[in-house]
């Protein structure tokens, strides 16, 4: 059997060492498996890809996939999943803040056979900035509310999966990736695992605050359509708000007050219009929106169905 290990670096010349060792170690305690170390330089403007090809000189496990500038953590991954070639594969940090010594507890349960994968979660926050464990938790929060997608709060990238799992991501082809919701998407029997936050081994972290707030965005707008919704929502509030002054209005003009001479009846008239104009192009819009997200769908290109299991040798995949 085959394990693939995918570790999308950026700037890492600092963990890259350590991280190696670590795996040396690892994949020493694990003789009955073939390994593929795939390191995916997402741009480094460090010592980082002469350091991997310094590994790679030593040892025909490593293979490194450079890219051009830098495209982003998701890019990276999405690079790993298209070139793995093990039966199992896991996506794992360059800073050991996804432990490689779990990668044995994580073979053993699928190897059990009854879970497709092994996913990761941090009990705790603990070393991460106040604010960020704030807005991150908010994030989730909203997820769970606006997706149908399970999206579970302080879960990892890192995870070991069978080799079907990583075929159906790889059939994820969209642009705008947001893994913990591909991952959730595709569906399969996952495991969840615990452990405690361990803090970056060297070096920081990649993610500025700017580049976090807009990957969630990328999450909510990639797995929820609730936000279009807002349009359908806000039409009928101004139907309803209009619903008042139209009310006034008749009183008014039962009570035989004239549009001529009464203020209040201008007003009660004017404020009905307003409203019911401004709930007719919202809903104008929703309607507008609702195709844009069936468009939306279609453009995002994700397979219709993904399969499990089957006893047919010449399944059709589509
Ligand atoms: N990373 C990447 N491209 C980026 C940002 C990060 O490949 O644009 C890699 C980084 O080298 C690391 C992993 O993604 O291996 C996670 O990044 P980091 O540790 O900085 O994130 P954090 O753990 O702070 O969320
Ligand atoms: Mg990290």
């Amino acid at each position: 059997m085959k394990i693939s290990l995918i570790v999308p670096c950026y700037n890492e010349e600092e963990s890259l060492k350590p991280f190696y060792d670590e795996l040396n170690k690892v994949s020493a305690d694990l003789a009955d498996y073939e390994f593929e170390f795939l390191f995916i330089d997402d741009g480094s403007r460090d010592k980082t890809l002469s350091i991997l090809k310094d590994f790679a000189k030593s040892d025909e496990r490593v293979k490194y996939i450079a890219f051009s500038k830098n495209f982003g953590k998701e890019a990276a991954m999405y690079a790993g999943f298209c070139n793995s070639s093990g039966d199992y594969t896991a996506v794992m940090d360059a800073d050991m803040q996804d432990p490689p010594s779990l990668l044995k507890d994580m073979l053993k349960i699928l190897e059990e056979g009854e879970y497709d994968s092994v996913a990761t979660r941090r009990n705790t926050r603990s070393g991460e900035p106040k604010i960020r464990s704030f807005f991150a938790k908010m994030f989730y929060r909203i997820m769970g509310k606006i997706s149908k997608v399970d999206i579970i709060s302080g879960a990892r990238d890192f995870r070991l999966m069978k080799r079907d799992m990583v075929d159906a991501i790889v059939a994820m082809c969209e642009n705008n990736r947001f893994s913990k919701g591909i991952f959730g998407w595709i569906g399969f029997k996952t495991y969840w695992m615990s452990y405690d936050n361990v803090e970056r081994v060297a070096g920081e972290t990649k993610w500025s605050f700017r580049k976090l707030f807009n990957y969630s965005l990328d999450g909510i707008v990639g797995f929820s359509d609730v936000p279009l919704k807002f349009a359908t929502f806000n039409a009928l509030l101004s139907y309803i708000i209009s619903v008042c002054p139209l009310a006034l209005a008749i009183v008014a003009l039962v009570q035989g007050e004239s549009i001529k001479y009464s203020y209040s009846l201008q007003w009660y008239i004017t404020l009905f219009v307003i409203f019911a104009l401004c709930g007719t192009v919202l809903l104008s819009i929703a309607v507008v929106g609702k195709y844009i997200a069936k468009i939306y769908d279609e453009v995002k290109g994700r397979p219709h169905y993904i399969v499990a299991q089957t006893n047919k040798t010449d399944i059709v995949k589509k």
